[in-house]
């Protein structure tokens, strides 16, 4: 496994393999890596010859007051994860090789990035946009595989790099979770212990909610119930807490034949989590 900071060094290792004629994947992460970003690895380990994983703690997709600064960085561990997964490259850059000075290049993102996640964190599908478009770009990869964890995220780079004429496949790939049912997040390591057992009312609360919405039950009361139910584990009024079609994140006072998801953000404590579910 070769670990590479520099855009020169990446892109002649891509040109090789692409000569070689190797089905390049692409795994973005931000580090800080658990058993679901191991997940992701081995989907595109399942569909291609070579396995690129970013690193990169993306700055833009940051506001105000976030956790930036207080992000994990486990560089050396994460290393030895993936080469212990047999991940080809491991794409780390410099924030100053991926914005150097004089950048001056935003996209922005409408629609599917306007609500849930798009309205509590302004501006942060922005970046998100911003920095996939430029690991693809970087990578060339023939798929990238993310996680269904950030089920918003997935729609929004759906969207991105079909709107840019991306030539490459967008794989989603099933939450991981832990075994009383938390969803696995580089975030879960801000917890206390104490949190961290209240927490388990997040993906609790939604599976209760999606079998009530399956019994036809009240779709604005059981969302109602549902965030009563984490304000009294000790969550702070929850940024959203919806049902929506899958696809278009419409948000849906009923039950349709379509698709339906239910997206939940929440902070305990200082630690904001996010989880979904299908119903
Ligand atoms: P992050 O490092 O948190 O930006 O996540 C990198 C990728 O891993 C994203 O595509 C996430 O959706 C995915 N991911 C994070 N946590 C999980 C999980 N528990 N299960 C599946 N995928 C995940």
């Amino acid at each position: 496994m070769q670990i590479i900071n520099h855009l020169g060094p990446l892109r002649d290792r891509i040109d090789q393999l692409r000569e070689d004629g190797a089905h390049v994947a692409l795994v973005p992460t931000m580090g800080a890596l658990h058993a679901g970003h191991m997940s992701l690895v081995r989907a595109a380990k399942a569909r291609a010859d070579a396995i690129v994983t970013s690193i990169f703690v993306n700055p833009t997709q940051f506001g105000e007051g976030e956790d930036l600064d207080a992000y994990p960085r486990t560089l050396e561990a994460d290393a030895a994860m993936l080469a212990a997964e047999g991940v080809d490259i491991v794409w780390a850059p410099p924030v100053s090789e991926v914005y150097p000075e004089g950048f001056s290049t935003s996209i922005h993102m409408t629609g599917l990035s306007d609500d849930y996640c798009g309205s509590a964190r302004p501006g942060h599908f922005d970046g998100v946009a911003l920095i996939v478009a430029k690991l693809f770009n970087q990578v060339r990869p023939a798929l990238a595989f993310f996680g269904e964890k950030d089920w918003q995220q997935l729609a929004v780079i759906r969207r991105m790099a079909s709107d840019l004429d991306f030539d490459l496949e967008i794989a989603g790939v099933p939450i991981m979770r832990d075994k009383d049912g938390l969803a696995l997040s580089s975030r879960n390591r801000y917890l206390s212990d104490e949190e961290r057992q209240a927490a388990i009312v997040l993906p609790q609360a939604l599976a209760a909610a999606a079998e009530e919405i399956r019994h036809g039950g009240d779709v604005a009361e059981i969302l109602e119930k549902a965030i009563a139910k984490l304000v009294a584990a000790g969550f702070d009024q929850p940024d959203y807490f919806a049902l929506v079609d899958s696809v278009s994140l419409e948000r849906l006072g009923a039950p349709t034949a379509g698709p339906m998801r239910l997206l939940a953000a929440a902070k305990i404590g200082r630690t904001r989590l996010i989880d979904n579910l299908e119903v």
